[in-house]
């Protein structure tokens, strides 16, 4: 018995990194998995290891920041195999910048990414979860989404957004059973921490002494808190955050 027996879910920036680990590991637990992403070789490519597998996985092409994009994920997630449970908001991006240094490009693109696309998602998959009966949002926040950080202004300002709409979606929709809860990893080992630290006033090392549990996070360190949220497990959680930072917004 897998843990997402018989559930659907589609998973934005599943190509590479949190979501990547994610599809793999919904799919191994039972579960039918849409891999959306910007990456289309990356994607297919991860979509057939896990059909390799013996899993169920397909990949869409999907830009988050596009209302038509979700719409055809989600109409593929139901076309493919007949419904839509759960939806994985994790796809985002990531900019240095204090506030002096933050471009309104920079701004735009990161809220269109990270907050917008959210949204989006968000509007295109409720009506299929309540064709469902019900169903579960889980939106991938950050711990820049609690505290505030010294380097990321638009990033965090994004990360807030994403935090409250959530707890927003999750009264509005608790009545249909659709529930919302958001994630709120530390620093994880993924090509965005790679960026993060190619700046000359931060490392590797800095992020591990200021974390408690003394270690970067890992793929999977997300993806169980993921699939706890998506799964029946939590079904009495909605509006609620998931902190997952090795102790580091405890301090
Ligand atoms: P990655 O950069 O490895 O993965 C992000 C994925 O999202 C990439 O495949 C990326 O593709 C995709 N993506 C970016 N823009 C879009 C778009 N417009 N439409 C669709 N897909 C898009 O990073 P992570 O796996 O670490 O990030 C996953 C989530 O976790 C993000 O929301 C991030 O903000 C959050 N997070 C990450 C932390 C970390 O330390 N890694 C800490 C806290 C939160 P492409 O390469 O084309 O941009």
């Amino acid at each position: 018995m897998g843990r997402m027996d018989g559930k659907v879910a589609l998973i934005s920036g599943g190509a590479r990194g949190q979501g990547a680990a994610e599809a793999r590991l919904f799919a191994s637990e039972g579960a039918k998995v849409v891999i959306g992403d910007l990456l289309d070789v990356e994607g297919m490519r991860v979509a057939a290891e896990i059909a390799e597998l013996g899993g169920d996985a397909m990949y869409v092409h999907l830009d988050v920041t596009s209302e038509e994009d979700w719409q055809s994920a989600v109409a593929a997630a139901v076309s493919s195999y007949g419904k839509l449970d759960v939806l994985v908001n994790n796809a985002g991006i990531w900019r240095r910048g204090r506030v002096e240094d933050t471009t309104v490009e920079d701004w735009d693109a990161i809220q269109n990414v990270n907050s917008k696309g959210v949204f989006l998602g968000t509007k295109a998959a409720i009506p299929e979860m309540r064709n469902a009966g019900g169903g579960s949002i889980i939106n991938i926040s950050s711990t820049a989404g609690l505290v505030g950080g010294p380097r990321s202004t638009a990033y965090t300002a994004s990360k807030g957004a994403v935090r409250l709409f959530t707890k927003a979606t999750a009264i509005q929709y608790a009545g249909e059973s659709i529930r919302a809860n958001s994630i709120h990893p530390g620093p994880i080992d993924t090509e965005m921490i790679h960026q993060v630290w190619q700046g000359e006033d931060n490392s590797r090392e800095e992020s591990i002494a200021r974390t408690p549990l003394g270690r970067v996070g890992t793929v999977d360190d997300i993806a169980y808190g993921v699939l706890f949220l998506a799964s029946d497990e939590s079904s009495f959680m909605t509006g609620s955050e998931l902190v997952i930072d090795g102790g580091s917004t405890a301090q």
